[in-house]
């Protein structure tokens, strides 16, 4: 099947190994400024604390979430779930990962338009991401490629496109819940010292790289399927 086709690696092995080198420099860049206490002496839990009282987000709810990096907030029940390793370390990296979830939540607050175009692509890319490869398979293998299976392969394609579209709307939200985390944290005294900052600074900008990584692998994937099925077209022609 074309899902095994050489040229699907030719396109998928540098998304690979890109993915690979950020999510080892995310956990690099966590591990080493897990170690270093931020000059507050909060956790990450206690941070969001005073950063909701801060930003006035009463609405806000802090609670503990399983596994590791797992921190996230949910703009369905204004939760801002942490780690346990993050809510209960006063480390920087801990601070951090707490002020960026807790950007999220005054983005939603704020109805902050790239955060609502965002939520509105989720249903197409749950959708997408299973149809997408269906579409093409039938145009292309069952319909062999015939106008109909062509126009049915293209629409599969589109789906792949609304993958990579989100990809790129992620990464306006995620920039900007890191650059509010940056300015708040140092505004709060919750980090003290230039290199609390830089601290801060590493582990959110290794971590936005893995959303640009993100991007990069969609685009692959998307030109793979672009060229699979323009390739159709072209035998068939
Ligand atoms: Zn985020």
């Amino acid at each position: 099947m074309f899902l095994y086709n050489p040229a699907y690696l030719i396109f998928m092995i540098p998304a690979l190994i890109l993915m690979g080198i950020t999510s080892w420099y995310v956990r690099h860049s966590y591990n080493k400024w897990s170690q270093v206490r931020a000059g507050s002496g909060l956790t990450g839990q206690q941070a969001a604390q005073r950063l909701i009282a801060n930003g006035n987000l009463y609405g806000v709810q802090v609670q503990g979430t399983q596994g590791e990096l797992s921190d996230h907030y949910d703009p369905r029940n204004k939760t801002l779930y942490l780690s346990g390793s993050v809510a209960n370390s006063p480390s920087v990296a801990s601070v951090a990962v707490a002020a960026h979830e807790l950007g999220h939540a005054m983005q939603d607050a704020e109805e902050y338009f790239p955060l609502r175009f965002r939520a509105a692509l989720v249903p197409v890319v749950n959708i997408g991401s299973n149809l997408g490869w269906i579409l093409i398979m039938v145009g292309l293998v069952f319909l062999r490629s015939t106008s109909l299976g062509l126009n049915i392969a293209w629409l599969g394609v589109l789906f792949f496109a609304g993958g990579a579209l989100f990809a790129l709307a992620t990464l306006p939200v995620e920039l900007d819940a890191s650059a509010r985390a940056k300015q708040l944290l140092r505004q709060t005294n919750i980090i003290q010292t230039d290199e609390e900052q830089r601290g801060v600074n590493q582990v959110l900008n290794a971590a936005a790289l893995t959303y640009v990584a993100g991007l990069v692998t969609a685009v692959l994937q998307l030109l793979y399927y672009v060229l699979l099925v323009g390739g159709g077209g072209r035998r068939r022609g």
